[in-house]
């Protein structure tokens, strides 16, 4: 079959591979009807986050049943679904505890309960390093789904593939940024990071009674995309201070809620560069310590934006002293995919209007060329392995 395959940093080509084959009872074959880029397939594509193998990637993807394992009771042939991130056992302590990311089972390897910096990691993920469990992607004309009767959903017929993709990753991920935040209603939701998992947090933020959404990032196009779909007010950080923007829009205090939905390959200037390279550390946690300061007294800093190394003089102080809540990780998908698959279906939401490419999968070193440079106006690409 033909496949996205990582092979170096900067060096992902159409290739042929050996087609997956069903290797445990609780397997199924899916034939990739839909595939995107994510974000979080940067860090591997530029090397913040380390491969030393050839692999298939992609996590976000959707397609229709070909093969079934002998020990899957809940799909057949043909069945056609979304499939979440995480690869998730759905019986050991994480999984019956919410928290499916940190599956005990998936990732044979590298799984263990430091999460230090090149081993301990949680759960595995699809087409993401050997670190988290080396399983082959879905930016591919077939991919091996294992645990098929945990965490794959049917979608309905009647809804394309774009309108139900982004259940697999981006929409629960933007989701969690909200959940986590337990909004009453009214609150003020600043959103630094208006990519795919900042649009999305930004109709999760709505749809859970923000009473304004602000959306900060330094393109204008990005803006511009988040304006129209999502109605949200917007700040461009090297246009203005962004932390005095926040607090001018809110009293003086500062948001209530504040999301971090960039991790840790913020855009940097040259001296945030060198104090990188001078610490030995990647990239920069300075999103998150926007957040710090934008976020109110006794208020919420959720955190989806990837962070994979430690940073020195990190904040500690300004937390406690505004007395800040923190939440953050990988989300859990599976708790909240079948109340989002609903909101789809009745239309409380529409996620497709991120999409800014759709290219056949042939065509996927170009689109990560695009994603990763922000050119051509790129939102988010959706890729086609069988055509278009
Ligand atoms: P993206 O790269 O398309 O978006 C990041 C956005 O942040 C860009 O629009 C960029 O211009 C903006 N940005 C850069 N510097 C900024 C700054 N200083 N202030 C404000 N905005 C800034 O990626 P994405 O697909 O939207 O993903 C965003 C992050 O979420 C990535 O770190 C990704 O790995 C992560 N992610 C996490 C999960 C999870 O489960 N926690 C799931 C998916 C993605
Ligand atoms: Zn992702
Ligand atoms: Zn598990």
């Amino acid at each position: 079959m033909k496949a996205a395959v990582f092979h170096k940093p900067g060096d992902i080509s159409y290739d042929t591979v050996e087609d997956p084959k069903i290797e445990e009872g609780s397997d199924v074959i899916l034939k990739v009807t839909s595939t995107a880029i994510c974000g979080s397939d940067l860090h591997i594509y530029d090397g913040g986050i380390p491969q030393a193998k050839d692999l298939i990637m992609g996590h976000e993807f959707m397609g229709v049943v070909e093969e079934v394992g002998p020990a899957v009771k809940n799909l057949k042939r043909g069945d056609r679904v979304v499939v979440p991130f995480p690869i998730a056992c759905g019986h050991c302590f994480f999984c019956t505890h919410g928290a499916s990311p940190h599956c005990e089972n998936s990732n044979h390897e590298h799984y263990g309960p430091n999460g230090d910096l090149l081993d301990q990691k949680g759960g595995a993920l699809f087409g993401y390093t050997d670190l988290y469990g080396g399983y082959s992607g879905g930016q591919a004309e077939y991919v091996r789904v294992p645990y098929a009767d945990v965490s794959p959903r049917i979608v309905p017929d009647n809804m394309t593939d774009e309108q139900v993709l982004f259940l697999t990753d981006i929409f629960p991920t933007g989701w969690s940024a909200i959940d986590w935040a337990q909004l009453k209603g009214g609150e003020v939701v600043a959103i630094f990071g208006s990519g795919p998992v900042g649009l999305m947090a930004q109709k999760a933020a709505w749809i859970n009674g923000a009473s304004r959404v602000i959306a900060i990032d330094p393109l204008d196009y990005r803006l511009k995309r988040a304006k129209e779909v999502n109605k949200v007010d917007t700040i461009n950080p090297n246009k203005v201070d962004p932390i005095e923007a926040i607090r001018e829009m809110t009293g003086g205090r500062g948001a209530d809620v504040c999301v971090d939905a960039v991790g840790f390959e913020a855009e940097r200037n040259m001296l945030e560069k060198l104090k990188a390279t001078l610490n030995f550390e990647k990239g920069s946690s300075k999103v998150l310590e926007n957040c710090f300061k934008a976020v109110r007294r006794g208020g919420t800093v959720t955190v989806v934006g990837v962070y994979g190394t430690p940073y020195d003089n990190f904040p500690v102080h300004r937390m406690f002293d505004k007395g800040i809540t923190i939440k953050q990780g990988q989300a859990p998908v599976l708790n909240y995919i079948d109340h989002l698959i609903e909101l789809v279906k009745q239309e409380k939401v529409v996620l497709d209007d991120i999409i800014s490419h759709k290219l056949p999968l042939s065509e996927v070193a170009h689109a990560f060329d695009i994603f990763k440079n922000k050119q051509d106006e790129c939102v988010k690409v959706v890729l086609k392995p069988h055509g278009m």
